[in-house]
């Protein structure tokens, strides 16, 4: 997602995505068949109302919330926060490189 994609979220979608994006090793994920194939999503409850679970797509593709359902554009915070968690880990280091314990070498 570029900057541009980014900044044309409104200043209120930006800065909820900013909050849970900063909770996001809390996140609950799991999976869900949608038309028949399992994805990845990430379930959000409701501010107003706890009881209520939004599941948006792990990849910010989609989210069942209202905002994001009810909207022409569709956007919300819980797609731009999804989005940014991609990218964040796209762009992340390996967290641990295993050849060192394994005594793994390259050999071609
Ligand atoms: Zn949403």
């Amino acid at each position: 997602m570029t900057s541009a994609q980014i900044a044309s979220h409104s200043r209120t979608i930006r800065a909820k995505a900013e909050a849970l994006l900063a909770k996001r090793s809390m996140w609950a994920r799991g999976e869900a068949r949608v038309n028949g194939a399992l994805i990845g999503v990430v379930l959000f409850s409701s501010s107003r109302n706890t009881k209520i679970v939004y599941m948006t797509m792990v990849t910010g593709a989609g989210c069942s919330c209202p905002a994001s359902q009810k909207s022409a554009s569709g956007r919300c915070c819980h797609r731009l926060a999804c989005a940014l968690a991609c990218e964040l880990a796209q762009n992340a280091e390996p967290q641990y490189d295993y050849s060192d314990e394994f005594g793994l070498v390259d050999i071609a």
